[in-house]
């Protein structure tokens, strides 16, 4: 079995009365891609939040590459390796693509500063970001302005980058949301390209995105995981079925 890198142990949150995640534990690995499906309102952002520092949990425990973060701040869990995206997207729609990947590449650079007293070198960062950009096939892209590329493009922007801070572990919260067939292929194959040396939690509504990427599925509803296993015992679960393929 691959490296486990991310593992978190009955993560619960409650927001008042509501439990939005509820005992949830779940396993990333080197090398592969594991997808968290479920219904709107299901958890699956909390818990991406739970993961990333974003959101400390009520309860349970998160280990990263084998150390205990629970509850340790967002930076603290970036810093250690852990990159992701957002559903909305945080791109600086006035500066161009290459600006935006270097500034994330930079503040993957201040961290290291801050922590390891240890500044890279401009050459260092420069270097760091033209790979995200390759990677993310936005190399061609770098000088346009990041507010006139397509809405895909802004999404590949993203992944770029959470690449360039150069994550082991990769949270993408909807990479598709709001894309057309052509511009969701093209953010599949990306996904498929940086698969190797990451673990990648995918946590996406296109089906057909879902079965082409995941290793791994964990569907959840109402703050609970109801299945998890390989994709093709997941579709033929019959509770997920139920719950949630609407059969
Ligand atoms: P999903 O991403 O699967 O659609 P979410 O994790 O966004 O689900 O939400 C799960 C539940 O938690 C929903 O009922 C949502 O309204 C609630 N929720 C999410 N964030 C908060 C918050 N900050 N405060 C209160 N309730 C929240
Ligand atoms: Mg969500």
């Amino acid at each position: 079995m691959a490296e486990v890198l991310l593992e978190a142990q009955r993560l619960t949150k409650r927001f008042g009365g509501l439990t939005a995640v509820d005992g949830v534990s779940l396993t990333l690995r080197r090398d592969r891609v594991h997808a968290v499906i479920g219904p709107n309102g299901a958890g699956k952002s909390t818990l991406t939040n739970l993961l990333s520092g974003d959101l400390a949990p009520t309860a349970g425990r998160l280990l990263l590459g084998g150390r205990d973060v629970t509850g340790a701040a967002p930076e603290t869990i970036a810093r250690l390796g852990l990159g992701r995206s957002y559903q909305k997207t945080n791109i600086f729609l006035p500066f161009t693509v290459w600006e935006n990947v270097r500034l994330a590449a930079q503040a993957r650079a201040s961290c290291a500063a801050r922590w390891l007293t240890r500044a890279d070198s401009l050459a260092t960062v420069n270097r760091r970001a033209e790979r995200a950009l390759e990677l993310a096939g936005l190399t061609a892209r770098a000088q346009r302005i990041a507010g006139t590329i397509s809405h895909g493009e802004q999404r590949q922007l993203e992944i770029a980058m959470t690449l360039a801070t150069e994550p082991q572990v990769l949270l993408l919260d909807e990479p598709l949301a709001g894309m057309g067939t052509a511009e969701a292929e093209r953010i599949v194959e990306l996904l498929r390209s940086i698969k190797r040396g990451h673990a990648v939690m995918l946590v996406e509504h296109d089906m057909d995105a879902v079965f082409a990427l995941a290793d791994e599925l964990t569907v959840m509803v109402n703050g609970r995981v109801i299945a998890t296993g390989e994709p093709a015992a997941i579709r033929a679960d019959a509770a997920v079925r139920a719950a949630y393929l609407g059969e």
